[in-house]
């Protein structure tokens, strides 16, 4: 713990703590050194660790990234941050992501965006992390903390895992409890651990699942015991290449990472077969409609009254001017176009043009998946992201749907509630990190992992 906070003092410039807490970190290190002693200590017993700004920790700021929740100190722990704590690991502080956990850069964040730690050969140009949990992949990468907590509502745990050469996973929906996590999509959200390794994953994975009844969507089911399930042994798995995935443009250099790790599963025993999924070209639009209208939704509860910032009134300003400053203020440029967007979907003229219609693609999405499983796949092999990291500032403002592409082989797996992971699969010709999707059955995260496993 002590060597993790010297570490983050010295790499301010990535920065990818946004609230440090060495009290908290010092104090947890202490007793869990006692429960070491005592020989009573369980997996993660005194591992320092680092928390998305997203998840609520009691006493401590949970901004979201946001300036509307400035001041904003939860008097509650979010399930997942507190199952940590109860399995012994150490939290050393905030992490950044971008705002609401919307983005796939870590810019919209309103500390700043995170910095990659790798650079492309020997350019100096500063790189993003990814997003939105791009301060988790910046500090696991960059040895801040052994391990961080990450969200996922499109791809926000695997595509930073990607960009920084780490592992991630997100869950099955309901597998982890979105009790005490700020919510932007509801029917998306799932929390995941970041992690140097797919063993590393595994331990995380199963201090942070398990039901809740204070989460109405969380499942009611046993957590195995991932890490035992790693046995590297996946003979006879068979493992899908769904062709939809093999985008125009691809770059040469992701098709022949892609190409590589289906060797290498072929090699490890398992059956290469080509699948299709196709309903993939409507994954995109129906995520950008689906997100932005629950984000709408679930952030209209920032009204400058219950949490964070109130803009200063004028004399004679009533509560529609509170509200309208507040929110103007409060929220960045990508929130705002979120709600606006949610809105726009929801309202009484569109909502069945666009809202509806977007439910109902999903429901054909998730059964593009049902289909290929129940045909005998285990598991599907995509690249997790259509680049590598790119420059910060690259992509502007101006194009958001830029941007968006980013998530093209991501946001399948939330609209489906799947389970997929991140692995790294080796470098680009500039030397940086590429990575691997894997994605499973659902609640077979151990399963998955295994595969994963075989590709490390
Ligand atoms: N890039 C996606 C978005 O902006 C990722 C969101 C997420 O997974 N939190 O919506």
């Amino acid at each position: 713990t002590e060597a993790c906070l010297a570490a983050i003092e010295g790499a301010g410039a990535l920065n990818a703590f946004v609230h440090k807490t060495p009290e908290i970190a010092l104090e947890r290190a202490r007793a869990a050194d006692a429960r070491l002693q005592s020989g009573d200590a369980p997996k993660m017993c005194g591992l320092p660790i680092g928390i998305k700004d997203l998840f609520c920790t009691r006493g401590v700021p949970s901004q979201a990234a946001s300036r509307i929740l400035e001041g904003f100190k939860p008097e509650y722990e979010s399930t997942v941050s507190q199952q940590l704590a109860d399995a012994g690991a150490v939290m050393l502080g905030k992490l950044n992501m971008d705002e609401f956990a919307m983005g796939s850069s870590n810019e919209t964040s309103c500390y700043g965006n995170a910095v990659n730690p790798w650079r492309r050969g020997n350019e100096d140009t500063p790189l993003t992390p990814g997003g939105s949990s791009g301060g988790s992949a910046a500090a696991v990468a960059a040895d801040l903390c052994l391990a961080a907590t990450g969200t996922d509502t499109g791809g926000s745990i695997r595509q930073p895992a990607a960009f920084t050469g780490i592992t991630g996973i997100k869950p099955t929906y309901g597998r982890c409890s979105r009790w005490g996590i700020v919510a932007f999509a509801s029917s998306l959200d799932q929390a995941g651990p970041m992690t140097k390794d797919v063993r590393d994953a595994a331990i995380m994975l199963e201090a942070m699942c398990g039901h809740d009844p204070k989460d109405s969507t969380s499942a009611d089911l046993a957590v195995p015991d991932f890490e035992a399930m790693l046995t590297g042994d996946i003979r006879g798995k068979k493992i899908g290449i769904p062709r939809e995935y093999r985008m125009d443009g691809m770059p040469a250099e992701i098709e022949k990472l892609w190409t590589d790790g289906a060797a290498m599963l072929k090699e490890a025993g398992a059956q290469i077969v080509d699948i299709s999924l196709p309903h993939t070209k409507y994954a995109l639009p129906t995520y950008y409609v689906i997100a932005p209208a629950e984000a709408s939704s679930n952030l209209a509860r920032y009204d400058g009254v219950r949490y964070g910032h109130r803009a200063k009134l004028a004399k004679g300003d009533g509560i529609t001017e509170m509200y309208e400053k507040t929110r103007a203020e409060g929220f960045g440029h990508e929130v705002q176009r979120r709600v606006m967007v949610g809105t726009y979907v929801l309202s009484a003229g569109f909502y069945d043009a666009y809202y509806n219609r977007a439910r109902k693609v999903r429901t054909l999405i998730k059964k593009d998946f049902e289909d290929v499983f129940a045909a005998g796949i285990d598991a599907i092999l995509t690249p997790a992201t259509p680049s590598a990291a790119f420059g910060l500032g690259e992509m502007t403002d101006a194009d958001p749907v830029q941007m968006y592409l980013n998530d093209v082989f991501t946001v399948t797996v939330n609209l489906a509630g799947l389970p997929g992971v991140a692995v790294p699969a080796g470098l680009d010709q500039q030397g940086l990190p590429l990575g691997l999707q894997l994605i499973g059955r659902p609640w077979e995260e151990g399963d998955l992992l295994n595969t994963a496993y075989a590709l490390e």
